[in-house]
Formats: structure tokens, sequence, C-alpha cells
């Protein structure tokens, strides 16, 4: 029996989760990509010339349309690697965090952690349109399963139920108790009784509500929430209806937050990931412009003239200091490197670049003996939720029904749960994403583990955070500063944009950035 007091709350978060999605949709999160197809940038001056610091993917597709346009080109990348954020970390790999840290990966060949992006929406079209003109073969990446477990420590008992059971059980009470306000005529001022009476309809249909209107164990329930015994052939083949959770239990567990999380227009389906990960994306740009680039060269100066540019940079091998010199600058380093980097940019512009803090999160990879969620949970891809400081797992996208190991996605944490982890020692961060990811799949999961590799975004050295995060005060005071031209000098990067954390925000943000400085070239 459903209180009203339950009712207000179920409301009230649906309230809530109409005023974040108003507010995503204010802030841009949630709407369109902007993209047009690549510039115009004809005219360009012969021998004109650019540098680009970073080889991210804004600094890439910067570099490979200004060098199609004509202009000489030269990318200065830290690592000894391109693609930045967009990265893979494979078996044999080495990685070393902030404070010394090293991790030898030690995944079996063919399985990843992708430490950082994972997913791509389906209308991100600048990086769909990127990845089929430089050959990046996708696949799907399954986002949404109703198969997955939420975990709640304040539902349930603590015990993990299916998505599906309790995203079921939270339509059909809240469909209930719809019907049941409309019944006691609380709604008439908003509604005719022909509007009732479809109302009460779709309610019935939506919620999976007997003729009565009620929510109870019935075979009608079990078409969403599943059956106590499944419909089957012979003998037994007639369904067994299962019984739906109390309702406070499904309010507590806070099912809603999953239900909006897929509701939100960038992590609607279909999404898609790169065959082999996410690394192949930054692999592929890096093959356009791979001439361009010099490696292990660390940016420590930008200094802008009349005359020209600039860049004093350090060989991180040798420690040999170089200058390097050209006309124009495009600069996708993340916004706390350059923050520490000396330069004689506008007091605005400086201003800007130190304004924006960085969110953390962290990626653990786990890899397993056996795929035994798909085998004993019949779980293929998607995830798992939790509220415990991991946050989730989720299952591979790739090598479905293969026998032999799998690597999951043990921890993707934000927030003090990633401050958390990312203050423990990688050895530290296994264990808690062991201790945490058994509560929904106790007695296989440490019993299956081989090996992990995590990143604390907190830590890596080239970004020192995970995303660039705007709030509305910093958008209008810093932003149109950040992304203006200042001189001979643009930025460019996920943080100058408003798809922020997602590489359609870094590349829509580097033709942007490009565009506007081509024509400031053609002023020159
Ligand atoms: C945990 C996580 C999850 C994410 N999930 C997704 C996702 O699912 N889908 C999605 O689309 N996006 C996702 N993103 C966001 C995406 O990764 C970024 O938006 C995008 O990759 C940023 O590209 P960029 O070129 O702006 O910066 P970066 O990729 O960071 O490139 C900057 C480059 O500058 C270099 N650099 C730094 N300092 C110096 C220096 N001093 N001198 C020279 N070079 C320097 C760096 O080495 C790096 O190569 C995620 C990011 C993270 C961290």
């Amino acid at each position: 029996m459903t209180t009203r007091r339950q009712l207000l709350t179920a409301i009230g978060m649906m309230g809530g989760t109409a005023a974040l999605y108003q507010a995503m949709t204010t802030m841009g999160h949630a709407s369109e990509t902007q993209y047009k197809g690549a510039p115009d940038l004809s005219g360009a001056r012969s021998g004109a010339s650019v540098l680009v610091l970073g080889s991210g993917l804004a600094g890439m597709l910067a570099a490979y349309e200004l060098s199609k346009a004509g202009y000489k080109v030269r990318i200065l990348e830290y690592q000894n690697r391109a693609g930045g954020r967009n990265w893979s970390l494979y078996g044999g790999d080495t990685y070393t965090e902030l404070g010394g840290a090293t991790q030898k990966v030690g995944f079996a060949q063919g399985h990843y952690l992708n430490p950082g992006p994972w997913r791509i929406p389906h209308h991100h079209r600048t990086l769909l349109h990127y990845c089929k003109a430089f050959g990046v073969a996708l696949e799907p990446f399954i986002q949404f399963n109703h198969s997955g477990y939420v975990h709640n420590a304040d539902a349930f008992g603590g015990k993990p139920v299916r998505y599906r059971e309790a995203a079921a059980d939270f339509e059909g009470n809240v469909a209930e108790l719809l019907g049941k306000a409309i019944d006691q005529k609380a709604l008439d001022a908003q509604l005719t009784s022909e509007d009732k009476d479809k109302l009460k309809e779709a309610l019935r249909g939506w919620g999976m509500l007997d003729q009565d209107m009620k929510y109870k164990a019935n075979l009608f329930s079990a078409e969403h929430r599943g059956y106590d015994r499944p419909p089957g052939g012979g003998v037994d083949g007639a369904p067994i209806a299962s019984q739906p959770f109390p309702f406070r239990d499904v309010v507590s567990s806070q099912i809603w937050k999953n239900m909006a999380f897929f509701m939100n227009h960038e992590m609607q389906t279909t999404m898609f990931q790169p065959v082999g990960g996410m690394g192949m994306i930054g692999k592929a740009f890096a093959r356009q412009v791979q001439t361009m680039i010099t490696f292990n060269a660390k940016v420590t100066k930008i200094h802008q003239d009349k005359a020209g540019v600039t860049v004093t940079y350090a060989d991180t091998a040798s420690g040999s200091v170089t200058e390097a010199t050209s006309d124009y600058c495009v600069c996708a380093i993340p916004l706390g490197v350059l923050n520490q980097i000396e330069n004689n940019l506008a007091p605005a512009k400086k201003s800007a670049i130190a304004a924006v803090p960085y969110s953390n999160s962290v990626k653990i990879g786990l890899q397993m003996a056996r795929r035994f969620w798909e085998t004993d949970d019949y779980i293929y891809g998607g995830h798992s939720f939790t509220s415990q400081d991991i946050a989730l797992i989720s299952y591979p996208n790739y090598h479905l029904f293969e026998d032999g190991p799998g690597v999951l996605l043990g921890a993707f944490a934000s927030g003090a749960g990633a401050y958390r982890l990312a203050g423990m020692t990688p050895e530290q961060r296994i264990e808690a994403a062991l201790a945490q990811g058994s509560v929904f799949h106790p007695g296989t999961y440490r019993k299956e583990f081989q090996t992990g590799a995590s990143v604390a975004w907190s830590r890596v050295p080239w970004t020192m955070g995970c995303c660039a995060r705007w709030n509305e005060e910093t958008r209008k005071t810093h932003y149109q500063e950040l992304v203006k031209v200042d001189d001979r000098v643009v930025l460019a990067g996920e943080h100058a944009s408003y798809v922020g954390c997602w590489m359609e925000g870094a590349l829509l943000s580097s033709l942007d950035a490009i565009s506007r400085l081509h024509k400031r070239a053609l002023e020159a």
C-alpha cells in the first residue's frame, strides 16, 4: 500500500529530474552537435606557419585541417604518443602517475581498459565524420542493459536487484498513485474528463496496471519486471509472476537516477566504440599528422609579439631546451597544465585559464579468468550501478560469448569517491574495487580476478584532472575570454566548448578555433 508521503516523494523526484534536465539543456549538455562540415580555410598565405601545442584530438584536428589548407604546421607533444585522453591501456603497457607509482599492465592480448573516453553518442557527428574519414572501425557500445544490477546500501537490505525490476516497480507505483490522484479528483483543475480517461488508459498501459488500476504481482507486471518462472514449453510452460518490491525500497534505491541517466540525450542509444579500444581514434588521427609531431616535447613557455610566436619546450628524455617559432599558435593543452606554463597572453585570458577547475574520476580495469557475468548472470554488456565509491561496473562489449578472460570496468568513480580512490596506491584501488564489486557477483568476483590497472585522473601528469568543470558563473565571466583569439594565439580543447568532457567538444572547439585564427591571418 502506497502512502501519501511516498507519492509526494516520488513526484518530487520526478520534478527533480525534469529540473535537472532543463538545467542541462540550458548548459548545452543535452542539445545536438553543431557540426556543419569541415571549415572553409581557403586563401591561406603561402608559408604561414602554425605551432599546435598538444596532440589530443583537438590539436591533431587543428593540425590536419590547417595543413590541408596550406599552413606549415608543427605539433609539440609532451608524451611519447598522440591521442591525449583518447587512450587505451593494453597488456605490456606501462603507466606512471603523479606521485611516482608505476603500473605494468598485464591484460591478455586483445583486451584493454579505456581509462578516459569509452562511448560515442550517435549524434556526435564531428567525431563520427572523422572516424569514417580516417578509417576507424566502430562497433556498438552496449549502454542500456535491463539485466544490469542496481545496488544501494539503503534499499533492498543492501542486496542488488535487476534494473528491470526496480524500474518497472517505480513506473508501476507512480502510475498507480497518479491514477488514484485522478480518481480522488486532485487533478480536476488541470484535466477535462476526456483527458482523465486518456491519461488513465496511458497509465494502465505504461505502468502495467490491472483493470482496477493496481500495480500488483501478475503476468502483466511480469512482462516488464520479469517472472519467478519464465514462460517455457511443455508441461511446466506456464509462467509464474514475480512479486513487486515494497515501494519504499524502490524509492530508496534511487532507481530514478539511473532511469533519468539513460534519458539524458548524451547517454541515449545508439552508442559506439572503436573496435580494439578507444585509443584507435587517437592512432587514426595521428596517422594523418604523424610527420608534423615532435614527441617528448614539454612546452614550458609561450611568448608572442609583433614578429610571431615563440614556444619554449624541453625534451623530456634529455632535458635539452629548444625554442620553436611560428606565425600563429593553436594551444590545445588542458587548462590545469596551461595555467602553469609561463606565457604573455592577455590578462583576461590568463584569468579565464586559472578560473576553471577540473573534475576528477578514477577508472579501474579488472581482468577476470572467465566471463561469469554472461554465463552465470546473463549480462551482455551494459552497467551495474552502486552507491559505493566505484559507482558502477561495466561489462565488456567485445569478445561476447568467448571462453577465456574478459576485462570489465571495475570502477568509474567521480566526486568524493574518486578522490578517495585516487588517494590509494594502485594495489589498494584494485582491492577496493574487488571488495565493492563483489556485491554484484559474490563468490565469483574475487575468485576469477587475475590482474588489474587503474587511472586516477587527478594524478595524470599531462591533464591533472578529468575534464574542465564550468558553471554558470565562470561561463558568464570567463568563457568568451578563453575562446577569443588573443593576437596570434587561440586555445582549443574540450575546455573551450559547451560539449564539455566529450571528444565531440574537443573537435568542435578545434574547428571553431582554427576558423577564427584563419580569419585573423587573412586580415594580417
Ligand atoms: C574519465 C573520462 C571519461 C570520458 N568519457 C568520454 C566518453 O565516453 N566519450 C567522449 O566523447 N569523451 C569522453 N571524455 C572526454 C574526452 O576524453 C575529452 O573531451 C577529449 O579527449 C579531450 O581532447 P583534447 O584534445 O581537448 O585534450 P587532451 O586529449 O587532453 O589533449 C591534450 C594534449 O596536450 C598534451 N600536453 C599536456 N601538457 C603539455 C605540455 N606541457 N606540452 C606539450 N603537450 C602537452 C597532452 O599530453 C595531450 O596529448 C572522457 C574523459 C575522461 C577523462
